[in-house]
């Protein structure tokens, strides 16, 4: 999605000295170790010099780039649970489905859906657009034990008898739905979600039985065909990541101050000085530079405030007119990047998935530019 402002960012001194001959075998040495001019690159095909004085990465959580050009990331590991989407073919002819309407639940609200198929879920999310987008966040496995009885047992008669059924019922309810294990989708219930996803762990026919239970109660008719473009996938969702620092800087080979190969630096050890040669940013952006949890409903939210964090780190390499425009961009990406982290995004009012950021400290709207001052609450 941010993808428009990938690459590359043109403006500073440095992108007619990247121009040379010599800097183009920098730039791919220093991106893949090949020591390949970028003219020979990517599988003998020709590709034409690109002249950069900022590499911007928005490759999503993926991103293959930030760990090629050595950015640590640090990862956090949640209980396993399972993002599941599903895509169905839409007929507009279809008066059923025409009168098919997007729709959100949680599982504490009262209108929670899934009530003949078992599956323990968090959140269930209905799109109705190009396709039928159905999105829900699972269990592996369920470990509610039913307290009910137990419960029920310690209140007087009289108070007992005043709990409707339904509510009796409702309160069994977490104990019996079942997770992909259970459910039989998945045939072993490993400790990690990637051998639990391995290909041979799933069985693809539950896996769309169970998808066809979940979209005929929300309403789809059984004879609605699965998309060919992303029918039913199934990930682990049980860790996010985040680059521990929010920019590296590439140096070209230099002769002085000391004759040296070509580098990528950390910000310590840039701002730790003594580094000659052509010099350019790398400042990865939105899921590549720092993981949402996706049912927060923040994840481009938050990855739009990221880009135009860089693009102002950027504007400083352009613009500072006073000390090293580079030393004054990094240390502004490194600052914004270490508050962004502090602001609790996405927990909410209610705790509940999608129930956004609350306040959390974001500056009016009509506010806003790419100066993070004008956006977040960084002093
Ligand atoms: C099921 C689901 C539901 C979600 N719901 C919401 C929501 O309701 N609200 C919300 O705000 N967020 C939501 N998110 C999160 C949101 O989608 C992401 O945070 C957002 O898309 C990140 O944008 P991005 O541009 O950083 O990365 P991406 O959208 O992942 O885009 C990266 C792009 O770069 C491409 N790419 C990767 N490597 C290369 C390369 N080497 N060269 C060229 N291209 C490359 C990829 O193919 C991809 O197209 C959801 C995510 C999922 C999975």
């Amino acid at each position: 999605m941010i993808q428009a402002l990938s690459t590359v960012m043109r403006g500073c001194q440095h992108v007619t000295e990247c121009m040379r001959p010599a800097n183009r075998v920098w730039l791919w040495a220093a991106f893949g170790g090949s020591g390949v001019g970028v003219s020979e690159a990517a599988g003998g095909e020709s590709v034409a010099p690109v002249s950069f004085d900022a590499y911007v990465i928005a490759e999503g959580g993926w991103s293959d780039s930030t760990r090629r050009l050595g950015f640590a990331k640090s990862v956090e590991i949640f209980k396993p649970v399972f993002g599941l989407v599903a895509n169905l073919r839409y007929n507009p002819d279809d008066l059923k489905e025409r009168n098919m309407r997007s729709q959100i639940h949680f599982v504490l609200s009262p209108d929670w859906p899934l009530s003949n198929c078992p599956i323990q879920a968090e959140f269930v999310e209905y799109l109705k657009g190009e396709t039928h987008f159905f999105a829900l966040v699972v269990s592996k496995k369920n470990h509610h034990k039913d307290q009910t009885d137990d419960y029920l047992e310690k209140m007087d008669p009289e108070s007992r008898a005043a709990i409707p059924d339904e509510v009796i019922e409702h309160m069994r309810m977490a104990s019996q739905q079942k997770g992909l294990l259970e459910m039989g989708v998945f045939r072993k219930g490993y400790a990690s979600g990637q051998a639990c996803l391995a290909t041979d762990n799933v069985d693809m026919e539950r896996l769309h039985q169970m998808v066809r239970d979940i979209t005929q109660e929300l309403g789809l008719p059984p004879t609605t065909e699965f998309f060919e473009t992303n029918p039913v996938q199934l990930f682990d969702f049980s860790r996010r990541a985040r680059c521990v620092d929010p920019v590296r800087v590439l140096c070209s080979a230099a002769t002085s101050p000391a004759p040296s190969g070509p580098k990528v630096l950390s910000p310590a050890e840039f701002l730790a000085g003594g580094n000659g040669g052509v010099q350019a940013l790398v400042l990865p952006v939105g899921d590549a530079l720092q993981e949402p949890i996706w049912t927060q409903g923040l994840g481009i939210n938050r990855g739009f405030h990221t880009a135009m964090n860089q693009a102002y780190a950027c504007l400083l390499a352009r613009e500072t007119r006073t000390g090293d425009p580079l030393i004054a961009a990094v240390r502004e990406s490194c600052a914004v990047h270490e508050a962004v982290w502090k602001m609790k995004w996405g927990e909410g009012h209610s705790g509940l998935a999608g129930s956004g950021s609350g306040y959390i400290g974001l500056k009016p709207f009509k506010e806003w530019d790419t100066q993070p001052r004008n956006r977040l609450p960084i002093r």
